[in-house]
């Protein structure tokens, strides 16, 4: 008898994670698609408090109308996509490890879903991704670290200016992570930045193919050569390609 409730309690187990990863994986096109943003004071300056009130979602219109329209063409019928602002958090999401093992990148992935967990609440709904924006002054930090984001789980941890003039390069890396969360792929060479050919390439059959107009959208850099590339400082000069569109399911 308690074996059998022993296999059966197993049996449920199975069954929720199979369950769980079969929506992770496959987002529904055909709803509306929730993007709830939270943003993270990530380095304790007033600045960046400053910043972040005054932040609004009709900063972020051009990047929503910029995926509906990339979903239309492909799809063939738009995407609704909703940018919702959710509450400030204070915590930072855990670091993302550099030079990392397989099991750091496991157990980093495992305490990030753990953090999206403490921090979510039953008034923020069901959104279709988290996305959590760390905002940092660029008086005091140069270069920003990598962002990223997780397919499983949906959620991503978004390193960003807190600055005005950098708005537009900002919402460059917000709709980079969040195609990662559907499952896009990064498309250049983690050794150098440069975009990989013909996947990272906005017009791989353009010809002449140099210089290219656009960045893809998941290489984040235009290439100007075959070594060469300059990065685009916003959405308008980028484009996200049809390797994209497969990889995120807008196309088959
Ligand atoms: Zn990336």
């Amino acid at each position: 008898m308690w074996k059998q409730v022993r296999i059966l309690i197993l049996l449920l187990v199975l069954l929720v994670v199979a369950v769980n990863a079969y929506r992770d994986q496959n987002q529904d096109w055909s709803r509306p698609v929730v993007v709830l943003l939270h943003p993270v004071n990530a380095d304790g300056h007033a600045n960046t408090q400053r910043y972040i009130q005054q932040l609004s979602l009709d900063q972020l219109q051009d990047a929503q109308q910029y995926l509906s329209a990339a979903a239309a063409e492909y799809r063939g019928q738009p995407v609704h996509f909703y940018f919702q602002l959710g509450r400030e958090i204070q915590q930072l999401p855990p670091k993302v490890p550099e030079n990392a093992s397989m099991l750091d990148v496991m157990l980093w992935s495992l305490k990030f879903r753990y953090y999206a967990w403490k921090h979510s609440e039953s008034a923020d709904g069901s959104p279709s991704v988290r996305l959590y924006l760390n905002y940092y002054d660029p008086q005091y930090v140069h270069v920003l670290k990598h962002s990223t984001a997780l397919e499983k789980g949906r959620i991503g941890s978004v390193n960003l200016f807190a600055s005005v003039k950098q708005s537009d390069q900002n919402k460059t890396v917000l709709v980079h992570e969040l195609l990662h969360a559907f499952g896009a792929s990064d498309k250049y060479d983690l050794s150098n930045g440069q975009p990989t050919y013909p996947i990272g390439y906005a017009e791989p059959e353009k010809q002449p193919l140099y210089p290219q107009r656009y960045a893809e959208i998941m290489a984040g850099h235009i290439p100007l050569s075959e070594n060469t590339s300059t990065m685009a400082e916003n959405l308008a000069q980028t484009r996200l390609n049809l390797a994209t569109a497969m990889e995120i399911g807008w196309k088959k």
